[in-house]
Order: C-alpha cells, then sequence, then structure tokens
C-alpha cells in the first residue's frame, strides 16, 4: 500500500463522503492514519449483563449467538437479531433497518457490544404479561479476543484491562467517527503504518522513551490500554512541537544570514529625547530599549519580541527605537534618514499611536504620517505646525518613497506593494501574532537588506505557549508597571449584587468618569457567524442598560460589525466624554486609550479566559482615578467562582495565564484560534518539560547541522513542507 494513495482508491466512497473528507483536510492514505480520536469511549461503563437497566449506555462482553435477519411482526422492518451471554445472563440485540449488521459476525464469536439498552413492551395481549425483556437497540459490535475464555467464565469490569478503547474521531456531516474507525482499522490491517518514515531522529526517541511511529500509530488509534494511547499522543504532541521549533530555528538562523542596518546609538545618545517624556522610564523599559540598541549595532536584523501587559508603556519602548533609527543616515550618504514603519491592528490603534507618536516627535520638526484603509494623514500640517492633516494617499505613498516622511504609522495597508519606502530599516509591530516569514521578506529593501523588527504583544499567555509560537524571536520583557499605576479595585459580582453595583456605576459616572461594559464571549466556530451574534448581544445589551438601568446617561455601542468610519465615531465620542457609557464586545479595541474611563463591568466573566479578563480590566488603569473591575458572573458553579477570584490576587496576566492552563486546559488560553497549533499540541503546553525538551532538541539540532546532512529524512519532510505553503 502506498502511503500517499488517495482515499478514492482504497474505498468505496460516495459524493457526499469525498466532500466530508475533503472538508477534513484528509484525502490520502497517510492523511486519514494522521487524524487522531478526540477521545476514547470511556470504558468504565463496561458492565455485566445482569446489572443492566432500561435506559443504561454501556458495553459489554460476551459471547454472541442466534443471529438472523428476520422482518418485524406488523410493521415489516428489516431487523437483524442475535444474543449474547456472560457469566451473568443473556440479553437480546436488535439491530433495526440494518439486518446486514447479523451477517458480519460469526456465531459464537467474543464481542465488546456497546450502545442503549432499550425494553421491549409485553407482547401478550392479555392476561399475564411478560416480564419486559431488556434489548441492545442498534448497538456497536467489535471482535474482541478474550484470552482467558475458560469453562464459560468471562472477565470483564475491574481488574481486566486487556479491553481494546474505543476511539471516537472528529466528524463531520457525511463521515462518521465509526467510518473513520473502521477504514483506520483496515488500512492499519493491511500495514499502512509499516509504511510510514519516522522523521523524528532515534536517538531522540529514546532519549526521550517516545514510541516510534509505527507503533504511535496503531497506539493511538487502536490503544489496547490507556498507558499506550498516552504514550502516542505524547509523541505526537512532541512531534508537532519539534517541528514548529525546527521551522522557526531555521528562521531565525536564515535571518541571521541577511543583512540589515547598522546603526551606532548609545543610550546617551537617546537621552534628550528620553528626557522630555513626562515620565521617568521604568528599569524594564530600559532594559528594554538597551537590548534594541544593542541589537541595532549588529549586521543582522534584529528580531526581537517586546512582551509586557498592558499599560507597561511599551509604546514608549517603540519610539525610543524609532528615535534611534531616523536619526541614523542611510550608509554612505551624508543627507537624508532611515524610515520607521508601524503596523497596528486596527485603524482605532493607528490613529491612536500616531497622536502619541506626534507628542513625542513634536519637538523634532519631523514628518509623521498615518495611512489606513480609510485615508491618509501627515503631521505637522502646512497650515498649523501643532496638528495633522489629512493628504492625499498618492502624495504620502511620493514622500514615503522619496524619504521625506520618516515615521509611517498604520493598519496591515502599510506593507501593501504600492508603500514603498526609500529607506526602510525598522518594522513595528503591535498585536499581530501572524506575522509571518513571509510577510517579513516582503519588506526587503531594494540593496536586498532586511529591516529589523520589533514585534510587541500584551496577549498574556504562558511560557510555554511563548516558546512554541516565538521561538524565532530574541525577547524583552516589560515585567513591571509604571510608578503610582492604580491596580482596578476587582469586585466578583453575582447576579443578587448586580443592583448595587449598578448603584455604585452611577455614582462614579456622576462624578464625571466614563465606563466600559463589556458582552459575554461567544464561541462560534464560523467566523462570520460569531461577529453576528457578538453585534447583537451588544446591541440587545445597550438597550437594556438605556431603558431600564442608566436612562439618564448616553451609551454608546461599539462591536465587529460596525464599519470602522463608524467606530471612529464611536471612539471619538467616547474620548471626547459625549459616551458616559461604551457596551462593546471583547473582540474590539484591546489597546485603546481613554484615561477618563475608570470603570469597567465584565458580563458573563465565567466564559472567559482570565488571562483576557486581566487584559480587558488594563483599559481603565490610565489615569489617577481610582480605577474599578467589576466581573459579573450568573455560574451557579462554586469552581468557577473560586478561580474568578484569582483575578483579585495575581498581578499580571501572563501569571493568570499559566493558572488558566494549569486549573483548565489550554482551551481558554485567549486567542487560542490564532496560534496554528493542533488541539494535541495545545494541550501539550501543560508539559512544560516536553516543550523544553523540544525546543533544545530542534535548537541543537539545527546549530550543529543546519543543512540536516545528518538527517535526510528531516531535510525531506521540511523541504516537503515549504514546497507545500509556497503552493499555497
Ligand atoms: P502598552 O504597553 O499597553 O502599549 P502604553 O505604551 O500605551 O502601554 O502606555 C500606557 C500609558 O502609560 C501611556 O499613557 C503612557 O504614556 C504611560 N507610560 C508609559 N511608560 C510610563 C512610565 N514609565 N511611567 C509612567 N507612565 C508611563
Ligand atoms: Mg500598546
Amino acid at each position: 500500500m502506498r502511503i500517499d494513495s488517495l482515499l478514492s482508491d482504497n474505498f468505496r466512497l460516495t459524493e457526499t463522503q469525498k466532500k466530508a473528507l475533503k472538508k477534513l483536510g484528509i484525502e490520502n492514505v497517510h492523511d486519514l492514519l494522521l487524524h487522531f480520536p478526540s477521545r476514547y469511549e470511556n470504558t468504565a461503563d463496561l458492565k455485566s449483563i445482569s446489572s443492566l437497566k432500561k435506559g443504561d449506555a454501556a458495553a459489554v462482553h460476551g459471547i454472541i449467538t442466534g443471529l438472523k435477519t428476520v422482518k418485524a411482526f406488523r410493521k415489516k422492518i428489516p431487523m437483524g437479531e442475535a444474543t449474547l451471554q456472560d457469566e451473568t445472563g443473556r440479553i437480546k440485540i436488535i439491530w433495526f433497518h440494518q439486518p446486514y449488521l447479523a451477517k458480519m459476525i460469526a456465531e459464537n464469536s467474543s464481542v465488546r457490544v456497546s450502545g442503549k439498552v432499550a425494553e421491549r413492551k409485553p407482547t401478550r395481549p392479555n392476561g399475564h404479561s411478560d416480564r419486559p425483556a431488556l434489548y441492545f437497540s442498534n448497538p456497536k459490535v467489535e471482535k474482541i479476543e478474550i484470552k482467558e475464555l475458560r469453562s464459560g467464565v468471562f472477565l470483564f469490569g475491574g481488574k481486566d484491562r486487556d479491553y481494546p478503547l474505543t476511539p471516537v474521531y472528529p466528524e463531520t456531516r457525511g463521515i462518521t467517527s465509526n467510518w473513520i474507525y473502521h477504514a483506520v482499522r483496515k488500512l492499519l490491517k493491511l500495514g499502512a503504518a509499516k509504511e510510514v518514515t519516522d522523521s523524528i531522529p532515534e536517538e531522540i526517541l529514546k532519549k526521550y522513551k517516545l514510541p516510534s511511529l509505527r507503533s504511535a500509530l496503531i497506539w493511538i488509534h487502536s490503544p489496547k490500554k490507556e498507558a499506550d494511547s498516552l504514550a502516542a499522543r505524547k509523541r505526537f504532541a512532541f512531534e508537532e512541537i519539534f517541528f514548529i521549533q525546527l521551522r522557526k530555528n531555521l528562521d531565525r538562523l536564515a535571518w541571521r544570514e541577511h543583512n540589515s542596518f547598522r546603526i551606532n546609538k548609545t543610550e546617551e545618545e537617546l537621552g534628550d529625547f528620553i528626557g522630555r517624556f513626562p515620565f521617568p522610564l521604568t528599569s524594564a523599559q530600559k532594559k528594554a530599549i538597551s537590548h534594541v540598541l544593542e541589537d541595532f549595532r549588529r549586521e543582522f536584523p534584529m528580531s526581537r519580541l517586546l512582551e509586557g501587559d498592558v499599560g507597561s508603556g511599551k509604546t514608549a519602548v517603540a519610539a525610543a527605537a524609532s528615535y534611534a533609527i531616523i536619526n541614523s543616515r542611510p550608509e554612505g550618504r551624508d543627507y537624508g534618514n532611515l524610515q520607521v514603519a508601524y503596523m497596528c491592528p486596527t485603524e482605532i490603534l493607528a490613529e491612536q499611536h500616531f497622536q502619541s507618536f506626534i507628542e513625542y516627535f513634536t519637538y523634532t520638526g519631523i514628518n509623521i504620517a498615518l495611512i489606513t484603509g480609510s485615508g491618509c494623514k501627515k503631521f505637522p500640517s502646512k497650515v498649523n505646525p501643532r496638528g495633522a492633516t489629512s493628504i492625499s494617499r498618492s502624495q504620502l505613498l511620493k514622500w514615503v518613497a522619496n524619504g521625506e516622511i520618516p515615521i509611517l504609522i498604520g493598519t496591515h495597508t502599510l506593507i501593501q506593494k504600492a508603500v514603498q519606502f526609500k529607506d526602510l530599516a525598522l518594522v513595528i509591530i503591535d498585536e499581530q501574532h501572524r506575522f509571518g516569514t513571509s510577510q517579513r521578506q516582503k519588506l526587503r529593501e531594494k540593496q536586498g537588506k532586511i529591516p529589523h523588527l520589533l514585534s510587541m504583544t500584551a496577549t498574556p499567555i504562558p511560557r510555554t505557549l511563548s516558546l512554541t509560537v516565538y521561538g524565532d524571536l530574541d525577547l524583552s520583557l516589560l515585567d513591571e508597571l509604571p510608578a503610582g499605576r492604580k491596580w482596578p479595585i476587582t469586585e466578583i459580582v453575582l447576579s443578587q449584587n448586580r443592583n448595587s453595583t449598578y448603584e455604585k456605576v452611577r455614582s462614579e459616572i456622576k462624578e464625571g468618569r466614563q465606563a466600559f461594559v463589556i458582552c459575554p464571549r461567544i464561541d462560534e466556530p464560523d467566523p462570520e457567524k460569531e461577529l453576528a451574534l457578538l453585534a447583537k448581544s451588544a446591541k440587545e445589551e445597550a438597550k437594556k442598560l438605556k431603558e431600564h438601568i442608566f436612562p439618564e446617561f448616553e451609551i454608546g455601542l461599539l462591536h465587529g460589525k460596525l464599519k470602522p468610519s463608524e467606530k471612529d465615531k464611536v471612539m471619538g465620542e467616547f474620548r471626547q466624554g459625549k459616551i458616559d457609557i461604551l457596551v462593546a464586545t471583547s473582540v474590539v479595541e484591546v489597546g485603546v486609550n481613554v484615561p477618563n474611563a475608570t470603570i469597567i463591568v465584565i458580563e458573563g466573566a465565567e466564559r472567559f479566559g482570565l488571562a483576557q479578563l486581566h487584559q480587558l480590566r488594563g483599559r481603565v488603569m490610565r489615569s489617577a482615578h481610582t480605577p474599578y473591575c467589576y466581573i459579573f458572573s450568573d455560574s451557579k458553579s462554586k469552581g468557577s467562582i473560586e478561580r474568578l477570584k484569582a483575578l483579585k490576587s495575581a498581578k499580571s496576566g501572563f501569571e493568570l495565564a499559566e493558572y488558566d492552563l494549569l486549573q483548565r486546559g489550554a482551551g481558554e488560553l485567549y486567542g487560542r484560534k490564532q496560534w496554528g497549533l493542533s488541539d494535541l499540541a495545545m494541550e501539550a503546553l501543560k508539559n512544560i518539560r516536553m516543550v523544553e525538551a523540544a525546543r533544545i532538541e530542534a535548537r541543537e539540532l539545527v546549530e550543529k547541522d543546519p543543512e540536516f546532512e545528518d538527517n535526510p529524512l528531516l531535510k525531506e519532510r521540511l523541504s516537503k513542507e515549504k514546497s507545500k505553503i509556497h503552493f499555497e
């Protein structure tokens, strides 16, 4: 059997099945073998026949006899029938509409029967009614080997751990878990697992006691015991993380082969600029700036991640880095200056950073420009040296191309082909986890130089996840909040205390403050549908607040279905204080900076991860007024309320992200969909030792043997993947 042969060459498939398989991303034998069970059927349900009761979903081991096909008495439904026996009794099996099932099993086979236990009505018309008879209705039947089948004694339950676990696969309309189960069994029987090449070096498997690919495939699909399936899952999780690490380390190395702009600026030379900040830098900010300056002095491009909670002051670090760049001349010229591009995830944030940069740079007299989907602006304007003005896109592109605009801030429009820089030396990326290698490649300069990269994130993720997804970047942490920053007073509010909380909010707003109300998170696989549902719930919340709770206040609405111009308008009004309460969904504008907004109410808090709640409350710690965070939860579960209490003690989002991961699993990680990891690998992030092992092994391998001369199998797999990506 060829591992890359199409499934349609190995199975008879209907059109519906073909479509469904495609949807699951399964085309050939290899794909199917790598479609892993999401769980295994609970074997604790294994029962003896005498203990069965109507309505049970149960599994029984026994011997099957009396297999026949019949027609139901009155309705003429074709049925299959059989009897199952163990040492405690007998029970009938009936397959309605599926008589053929009775023909697929041999008389006297030992089997595992699992399914629903039903009860037949008494059949005698009058007089002595029969004892109601139990039967298995349309159960699943699998052959098993019961080794010690002596003198009618069967082994089941308790100590016998040798029965198979039944895998349950992710399915889709048209392809059931059961179909996949049988198809995989057939492939395994035909020896498909032998045909797969194991690309993890043997020493590594040995060192970490991981099963070979062949064993792992068999164990994950048909484990004889739980330990087998766990070992297999561990191997596949390791494999996924190991390969991510290999790719990241190759990227890391590849960047170092490129030339970048060598910039020699010292902390002292930045002193004047930084001295004008309205605050002293935290020592974490100072350290990050000196990391950046050190990177700039090298020949190859910086690849640095600046990680810090909301409010930790990343923008100031970005400004200092930009200052060093724009005060450097292009090589071999004694005029002009290098350029900076600052890319933001949304228009609102782009506008906000544009404003902050204007404040930081006004005194230098340089030009700063903004480019988004809805237009372009430039500072300073000719008529008003203190303000910005709208300019045409073509004018902006011209000035960027001839170097007259040293700093360009914008959304993703910034890296479109039309935007050509003269001497782009630094790219700053705010909260864009998906800014990958190929996007970075596009920013390559005409002379072949690659600009430095400073990527910034406030998304609180656990260490294992950042080691995995940011394996190609060097890390600077802003793990210290600016002095005098007040943590929000956080209260967990249960439904009976809603009204008194609303009263507190009312009195703060009367004092002149403003509030955010965040609507519950909605998990919906289709992102469009999710946006629509969120928009709906936000509208309803705004209406409720206006009609029943805060009729005297101005209430605004912000959600992902609004056009950028509408969002701008709402944010503008909120900033100017025309809106008292902004009802928003959690997906929009995490970084929005409105100092007078000091209250945040979060609805349906149990649906958020702790780290995300923490990030949301970060929006209200930007002024001298005491901030408040009210966490509303209608959850009845004690555990979930306990969990929320961690917010009162924890001091950083990263701490809470770790807590989420360990307590509730990877499902709770903020934005889990965006990391591009399988569920298996996400779960494996709990295992710090494994993630570190994968990272260390990958780094060592790449450093010792970057061309993989000694590991041709690795080389082959990586280059195959690469050509696949390029093809897409
Ligand atoms: P973030 O890390 O979330 O991007 P910002 O850069 O937006 O944070 O900074 C948040 C606020 O803190 C801004 O108003 C900024 O001016 C202020 N800030 C930054 N650094 C300091 C500091 N060292 N001391 C006091 N305030 C600071
Ligand atoms: Mg920011």
